[in-house]
């Protein structure tokens, strides 16, 4: 498991400085301190609006990182983090498939039937999509999100239009 003796990978020696303090795995790779928790130390995290990868208080404005089907449906069981720290992420550790940043202010913890917490997005100010660690392009993240939205358009057709005009306010510009 993770230690702080580990050295990080000398191509990450620009991590954020509230990160640098996280400890590295046997891999040179930073861990992000609540990446994995358990739901009652899950609600302590959000409650008291730490960042899910530096564990620092969070400002009004929080990131989430998502995969395309949590940014349409605006749920998410994924703790909020700073722009520099999920900014960092998405571009060195989220892999090729597209994840989005999506920058907001409100959100609202809800439970499912098990009584597991989970995030409700309230808001969007902004959303940035990356993709193999740079910004995707529109045609990336269209095919991204469309990949997961087949099934929503076969099962309710009457809804394809609504989202359509959803996806559309998530597209980059290029
Ligand atoms: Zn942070």
């Amino acid at each position: 498991m993770s230690t702080t003796a580990n050295p990080l990978r000398p191509e990450l020696a620009n991590l954020p400085v509230r990160m640098r303090n996280l400890p590295v795995d046997d891999k040179g790779y930073p861990v992000a301190l609540f990446d994995k928790v358990d739901p009652q130390c899950w609600m302590l995290v959000v409650e008291n609006a730490l960042c899910r990868i530096c564990g620092e208080r969070l400002g009004l404005r929080v990131v989430f990182v998502l995969d395309p089907a949590s940014a349409v449906g605006r749920v998410t069981d994924s703790i909020p983090a700073h722009y520099e720290c999920a900014n960092w992420w998405a571009c060195h550790l989220a892999g090729e498939g597209c994840v989005a940043l999506w920058i907001c202010r409100h959100y609202a913890i809800m439970h499912d039937r098990e009584r597991r917490p989970y995030i409700r997005l309230q808001d969007l100010d902004r959303v940035e999509w990356y993709a193999g660690g740079r910004l995707a392009t529109r045609d990336e993240v269209r095919r991204a999100i469309e990949s997961g939205l087949f099934n929503a358009r076969e099962e309710r057709p009457e809804a394809a239009k609504d989202l359509n005009r959803l996806v559309q306010s998530l597209l980059p510009a290029r």
